[in-house]
């Protein structure tokens, strides 16, 4: 059964592109108002609204740089303006800034905590306040919220040359599952879910290359790399009553990139 989300709001950030992107057209698709956050890119974002409006859904489109607590307070607030609330939250945007670990810069480490880790925070913190303002509205969900981080493999698999970006996928988790325990008896939902290889721009030098695609291929067993909407799915599905006993877990869509595939000949 396709997932349900009519009369609820989600807030989907970095929704300008990729993963992102898709998802938030895959909300509007199962009926949700979709508020599509983006940090540079606005003519990708309207392109975002134009495709969930084709479909039939509505939206808006606000900018806010997800790393920055002024602007987190005031995208929910014009979220909450136009649409009286926000019943799902999809902490998206994320980025990558690699470099050999002795050659790491600070402000390196810094910018990718920033937007990864501390600019989930801010929105899932604004989200979860707003949840427990509201209350629960029956008619809408059987939960009071739904929070949706977007991890990686990269929070349980080390990847050399990317410590920043492994760290705050890492820390992400403990905060998702923190979060999960402490809102629950709020009937606040709280989850990840974790892509593996998904062709978008973040990883396009690898999957646009032929040799560096097929490498890449030997650590998917599955032997595809996952498009956009694998991720988008999964996500509409995750944030309706459909997933409802659903929270503080971690679902991998990776075509089975965390399954050790070097010991699937040998070992
Ligand atoms: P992408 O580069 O297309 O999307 C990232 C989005 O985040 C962009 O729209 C960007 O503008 C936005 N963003 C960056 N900094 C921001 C900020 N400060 N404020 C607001 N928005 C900001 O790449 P993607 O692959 O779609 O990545 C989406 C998420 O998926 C990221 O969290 C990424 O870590 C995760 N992910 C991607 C893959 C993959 O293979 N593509 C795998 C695992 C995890």
């Amino acid at each position: 059964m396709a997932a349900n989300l009519q009369h609820q709001t989600v807030l989907v950030t970095g929704a300008s592109s990729g993963i992102g992107q898709a998802i938030a057209i895959a909300m509007g698709k199962a009926g949700a108002n979709v508020i599509i956050n983006y940090h540079e890119d606005d003519k990708a974002a309207d392109d975002t609204l134009r495709q969930i409006e084709a479909l039939g859904g509505t939206g808006l489109v606000v900018k806010a740089d997800v790393s920055k607590e002024v602007e987190v307070i005031e995208m929910f607030n014009s979220a909450i303006k136009k649409f009286g609330t926000v019943d799902i939250l999809v902490n998206n945007a994320g980025i990558q800034k690699d470099s050999k670990f002795v050659d790491m810069s600070l402000k390196d480490w810094q910018t990718v905590m920033d937007t990864n880790l501390t600019g989930q925070f801010l929105c899932a913190r604004e989200a979860a306040r707003e949840f427990c303002r509201r209350g629960l509205v029956g008619e809408r969900s059987v939960a009071a919220g739904k929070i949706i981080f977007i991890s990686s493999v990269h929070n349980i698999v080390p990847w050399a040359g990317h410590a920043n970006y492994t760290a705050s996928k890492g820390g992400e988790t403990m905060l998702m599952k923190t979060m999960a325990q402490e809102l629950a008896p709020q009937k606040i939902r709280v989850n990840s879910i974790a892509p593996g290889a998904i062709k978008t721009d973040i990883n396009k030098k690898v999957w646009s290359d032929p040799q560096q695609a097929a490498e890449l291929l030997r650590l998917i067993p599955y032997q595809r790399i996952g498009e956009p909407d694998d991720v988008a799915k999964v996500a509409a599905w995750l944030a309706s009553d459909e997933a409802d006993y659903i929270t503080g877990t971690t679902i991998y869509v990776d075509g089975g990139m965390t399954l050790y595939p070097e010991f699937a000949h040998g070992g």
